[in-house]
């Protein structure tokens, strides 16, 4: 089982509470994002480029255990940002957990294995580390060479030391099949209880904009990574979400199933999309137009997006109808089966594929002839750049300005 009897319970009695109150709309995850500074700057990332006076900010932990109350999710994933800059992030992982929540601290891990002194291991406590691939990927994907290390190290002091640990990993159109599925293979060698994986998001923001997946090319490639899926591969999904990634199933989006809190408030409509903020959970859920959003929505941002934050919760709120129940069913029974391809979906993929090798091309060239040129130089360049010169302010002090 990829979590603890008591936490598939807590989860379990939580929808089926909400479905006998008859509330069609409830969050499962809370997406606490307590800062958006971070000690890294990733290619897809689209949630650093805010500028410095916001980059300091910080939601308190009396705010975001607040949060956490008004909005009511049994899981609460802790994004930003890197969390273990936060100078009261174990007040807010006691809080927490005190109010009976498991929590997800989603974290980049070069900071981690000094953290874990902080921490002790408990049942509703997990750090989600941010792997996105065998280390010659995962340092390109992070922008910094020694990363995926530095990581590794701390993963397996951390599971040394009993904490819970899963992975994090988001894929882009340059994704390998066979080297995913040597990742797979180390991390599960490392101990991890289990891994999450999730296409990434096209964010307006992110510095990079051609990595990113449109739809049917997404279905191909997790079809390429997921299908035959070898048993000893535990995800930390539902079996439903990794179908529709594959292909197998439709769903739509749900996006008040994880409900964004950050230094601005409530975010509108989702944890990708910001398109203004509410002072309360309760005008989030009640002025949001949730209608326009999802792959049946008006909104164009929607169309290409399978990210877990919007259709994992459409995977296990559909899991506790009998036909939900039989497709999940069905989910698990077939992921470890071989999977054949149309001549389509091969031509699609061979088509990802020459595409994937001819932007790494492009890039490499790119780099090797302008690396100096004015153009090139985005805001995370100039960060990478502050922190090699250790002049970046990673630190959120105590007296940053809090909303
Ligand atoms: S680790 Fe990377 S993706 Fe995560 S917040 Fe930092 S820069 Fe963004
Ligand atoms: S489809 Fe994606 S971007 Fe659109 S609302 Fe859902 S999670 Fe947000």
């Amino acid at each position: 089982m990829a979590v603890p009897i008591s936490q598939a319970w807590t989860v379990a009695t939580y929808v089926l509470g909400q479905k006998l109150r008859g509330r069609k709309r409830y969050p499962l995850v809370l997406m606490l994002e307590p800062l958006f500074r971070c000690n890294l700057a990733c290619e897809g990332c689209g949630k650093i480029q805010f500028p410095d006076h916001i980059l300091k900010k910080r939601v308190s932990a009396e705010k975001a255990l607040a949060a956490a109350e008004e909005c009511g999710a049994p899981i609460v994933s802790i994004a930003g940002g890197e969390p273990l800059i936060h100078p009261e992030i174990e007040q807010i992982v006691d809080g927490l957990i005190k109010q009976g929540r498991y929590i997800y601290l989603c974290t980049n891990a070069l900071l981690l294995e000094r953290a874990l002194k902080k921490f002790k291991p408990h049942k509703q406590l997990t750090f989600s580390v941010h792997m996105d691939g065998l280390k010659e990927e995962h340092d390109r994907s992070v922008s910094r060479d020694g990363t995926f290390d530095i990581a590794l190290k701390a993963i397996k002091k951390a599971v040394d030391m009993g904490f819970r640990v899963t992975t994090n990993t988001t894929l882009f159109n340059n994704a390998d099949p066979d080297r995913v599925h040597e990742f797979f293979d180390k991390m599960m060698e490392t101990g991890v209880e289990s891994m999450m994986t999730s296409p990434g998001y096209p964010y307006e923001k992110a510095p990079e904009q051609e990595i990113f997946l449109e739809r049917n090319r997404t279905k191909v490639l997790f079809k390429k990574i997921l299908g035959g899926a070898k048993k000893e591969w535990r995800f930390n999904h539902s079996p439903n979400f990794l179908a529709i990634l594959k292909g197998d199933i439709e769903y739509d989006c749900t996006p008040w199933g994880n409900p964004t809190y950050n230094v601005f408030g409530w975010q509108k409509p989702c944890y990708l999309l910001g398109d203004g903020y509410t002072k309360t959970f309760k005008q989030l859920m009640e002025t949001t137009e949730w209608a326009r959003f999802g792959q049946h929505g008006t909104d164009e941002r929607c169309k290409d997006c399978m990210v877990h934050c919007g259709y994992e919760a459409s995977a296990v709120d559909d899991s506790f109808s009998l036909g939900g129940a039989i497709r999940m069913w069905k989910a698990s029974k077939n992921m470890h089966k071989p999977v054949t391809f149309t001549d389509e979906e091969e031509h699609l993929y061979a088509q990802l594929r020459a595409d994937a090798k001819k932007r790494e091309e492009a890039k490499a060239g790119a780099s090797a002839c302008c690396s100096s040129s004015k153009d090139m130089t985005s805001g995370r360049d100039e960060l990478i750049a502050q922190m090699d010169r250790g002049q970046a302010d990673l630190k959120v002090s105590a007296d940053g300005a809090d909303r």
